[in-house]
């Protein structure tokens, strides 16, 4: 185990796979590992290993350091408005929700949407990276967020959106109310912590000219049918095996495979 000796005395240990917290001689130490900082605090009567929040002996890092700075790259006001009328097409074709995955090019400074095969329904979108979505995404370009539409409801990060969104590093759009005037909510996620922007926030300039979504999307895109509907509840709360936006709900299901973590930043 990599050992730091602190000017306070008491020695650090850098815990890895494979290290034994045994090898630590001293009564006293402080251990970094996956589950945070811990402290070893040893006598005749008790050894423990217990997680440390506040450390008197160390500096207190202030808030105003501890505040986060972003610098992420503007989306493109063009690539947001295809997605909005995308959003709007499958609104009217099919009274659904629908999702767009934000592609960006480091290099180019380029946006690209793309459609990931999903399954829509008034109230969710239940999209998964495949192959056929694959084979859409362009050299060099790199996930960066997404954009889900709430059909007829309101924009707002749902319990469903806080699951799909906080392992996924980037920026993330709803956008809501697609029966009459479009409205917004806006984040970027970082190591799971939401930092809440408005939309003018994020978008660059607005282009001259007229925006319309390529045609393959809406191909990606299909409604979800339901076989059956279970009694006893209102609309929307009872589908079997569907996760959907409910402010607050409790049906998720736990069969659903969540995505792996997407990650901006190495070591989270
Ligand atoms: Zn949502």
């Amino acid at each position: 185990m990599n050992r730091v000796q602190l000017n306070a005395g008491v020695p650090l240990y850098v815990y890895q796979d494979g290290d034994n917290l045994d090898d630590i001689q001293e009564p006293i130490a402080f251990v970094v590992s996956k589950e945070g900082i811990l402290i070893k605090r040893a006598n005749k009567y008790y050894t423990g290993y217990q997680k440390v929040q506040g450390i008197d002996l160390l500096g207190k890092v202030e808030n105003d350091q501890q505040k986060a700075q972003y610098n992420f790259p503007k989306l493109s006001y063009q690539v947001f408005e295809e997605i909005k009328s995308f959003f709007q097409y499958i609104y009217d074709r099919d009274q659904t929700e629908a999702t767009i995955l934000l592609y960006h090019n480091e290099e180019t400074g380029e946006w690209t949407g793309i459609a990931p095969t999903q399954e829509n329904s008034g109230g969710g979108s239940d999209y998964k990276i495949d192959d056929k979505t694959k084979e859409h995404i362009p050299e060099g370009f790199k996930l960066m967020g997404s954009i889900h539409s709430h059909a007829g409801m309101g924009a707002f990060h749902s319990g469903t959106d806080d699951n799909d969104e906080f392992n996924f590093d980037g920026l993330h759009i709803t956008l809501g109310n697609f029966n009459s005037n479009v409205s917004n909510s806006c984040r970027y996620i970082f190591g799971g912590e939401a930092i809440k922007v408005e939309l003018g926030d994020v978008l660059d300039e607005v282009p001259e000219q007229e925006n319309k979504f390529p045609e393959w999307w809406s191909k990606q895109a299909s409604k979800k049918t339901y076989t059956a509907v279970q009694s006893g509840y209102f609309h929307g709360r009872q589908y079997a095996g569907w996760n959907g936006h409910y402010p607050n709900n409790n049906f998720g299901n736990p069969s659903v495979k969540k995505n792996e973590a997407i990650r901006l930043l190495p070591g989270y």
